[in-house]
């Protein structure tokens, strides 16, 4: 199947042409026909799936006919960098359309946001937090948004902003079309569903219609070796762009000086930049300045570096749930990618809860020059530690829940392949292509 086949306008087909799509993804293929007749969505997918696409570009094709200069189409994303992300992305796709596009988030300032609405754009990109001041403040008008998109609604489930959605949902018409892309289901996503969307066509990306392919590996070792052996990684893999994550805003900082201070060209994201800062850390991990961005889960949301080759999990993640998502970020659009995953005594329920959601046993690899048995600092040094467990919270590390914000992201990449030297290979491998859209694995403090 090629995009000729969807019949888009003239100057949106200019814009898939210009982005060097010829072949739809699956996700693109099954949403955009029943999106292009009107009807409400759910889509399963994960990122890198090319999910944005799937509703920007029957999104474009709709607008270009209608009235011009008022808000017609509402994307509500979690993170800052994921709104930016999607509105490059409808940017890019609809270039000739000559529709407008805004981000709304929080984290810079509100006026250039109003002077813009003010002006009149058809497309709107926001973050739950600040669309609510826009609302508040009256500088917002959407009484005749016909599309609304929820991305990533388990991610804005575990920022805590269903609340906030539900708020601006009042002030959107009733009669108006409704997609909501999740990775995942859990049941309170099940509901928001059941709510917003009317006769709903279920789309899904799953296991059997990969849209990435990732490699999976486990690296065991003591917590106090972590940065060595990360170093050690670095040295014996050919890597191109390398996301590596940490449970906590403190670790990606450290981590991100020491692999600076190891020579290499590396950056952190974490929720504590400024906005200035996060924009300049992703410009140069997308631009390959930076070969290493060291970020924690939130900051990383919606990261899209296409040639991240490696992403490293220093610390595991606290579900098996976000673990999809991290590796969401390499394989990205049929790319190959390796995830490598640090794991220490005490992460063994999380390994096996992984390996339950991938369906297969995760490979476990030693490295054969790396000295395991160094022990530990007598002075309890910080990274001789495990990372603080997680609050009893749905807010995951780094989310910080202010009402106008986006969220804090941050993206980063470089690209490797294990050279296999030096690694020794103690348990079965898992290659899975496509990581299942829906899981049913443990979910903390629910
Ligand atoms: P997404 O899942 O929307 O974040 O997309 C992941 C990446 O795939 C982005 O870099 C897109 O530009 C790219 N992409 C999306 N659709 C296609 C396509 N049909 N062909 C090639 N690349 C695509």
């Amino acid at each position: 199947m090629e995009f000729t086949a969807f019949n888009l306008h003239p100057t949106v087909a200019a814009g898939v042409t210009a982005a060097g799509y010829v072949t739809p993804t699956p996700i693109q293929e099954q949403a955009i026909p029943p999106v292009m007749l009107g009807r409400d969505v759910m889509g399963l997918a994960q990122t890198g799936t090319g999910k944005t696409a799937a509703f920007a570009l029957p999104i474009l094709h709709r607008l270009t006919t209608g009235g011009r200069g008022f808000v017609r189409a509402l994307v509500i994303a979690p993170t800052r960098e994921l709104a930016e992300q999607i509105h490059e992305a409808i940017g890019a796709l609809g270039t000739q359309t000559r529709l407008k596009s805004l981000t709304v988030y929080g984290g810079v300032n509100i006026n250039p946001q109003m002077q813009k609405l003010k002006q009149g754009v058809e497309i709107v990109v926001a973050c739950p937090g600040r669309l609510l001041d826009h609302i508040g403040q009256g500088t917002i008008d959407l009484s005749k948004v016909e599309v609304l998109v929820l991305d990533e609604a388990d991610q804005m489930f575990d920022m805590g902003f269903l609340p906030d959605i539900r708020r601006v949902l009042k002030h959107l018409p009733k009669n108006r079309q409704t997609l909501l892309f999740s990775a995942t289901m859990p049941d309170e996503i099940r509901r928001l569903a059941h709510e917003v969307l009317s006769d709903p066509v279920t789309v899904q990306v799953g296991s059997t219609a990969p849209a990435v392919t990732v490699s999976h590996a486990i690296y065991p070792v003591a917590q106090h070796l972590k940065t060595p052996l990360l170093l050690e990684l670095l040295r014996h893999t050919d890597t191109e762009s390398v996301l590596v994550f940490t449970r906590t805003k403190h670790r990606a900082k450290r981590v991100g000086e020491q692999l600076e201070k190891a020579g290499y060209r590396a950056a952190s994201l974490q929720g504590n930049l400024s906005q200035n800062r996060r924009q300049a850390a992703l410009d140069g991990f997308r631009d390959g300045s930076f070969q290493i961005l060291v970020a924690t889960d939130i900051a990383a949301r919606g990261i899209d570096v296409s040639q991240i080759s490696h992403v490293v999990n220093y610390d595991i993640p606290d579900t098996a749930e976000a673990y999809i998502h991290r590796i969401g970020r390499t394989g990205r659009a049929a790319r190959t990618g390796d995830a490598f995953t640090l794991v220490a005594p005490d992460d063994t329920i999380m390994v096996r809860a992984i390996e339950r959601v991938l369906n297969a046993p995760l490979e476990r690899r030693t490295v054969a020059e790396f000295d395991y048995k160094v022990p530990a600092p007598r002075q309890d040094s910080e990274f001789a530690r495990a990372p603080r467990p997680p609050m009893p919270s749905r807010k995951p590390s780094g989310a910080k829940k202010s009402g106008s914000q986006g969220r804090a992201s941050q993206p980063g990449g470089a690209k490797a392949q294990t050279s296999g030297q030096g690694h020794q290979q103690a348990g079965k491998t898992a290659h899975v292509a496509g990581a299942p859209a829906r899981q049913t694995y443990t979910r903390r403090s629910r």
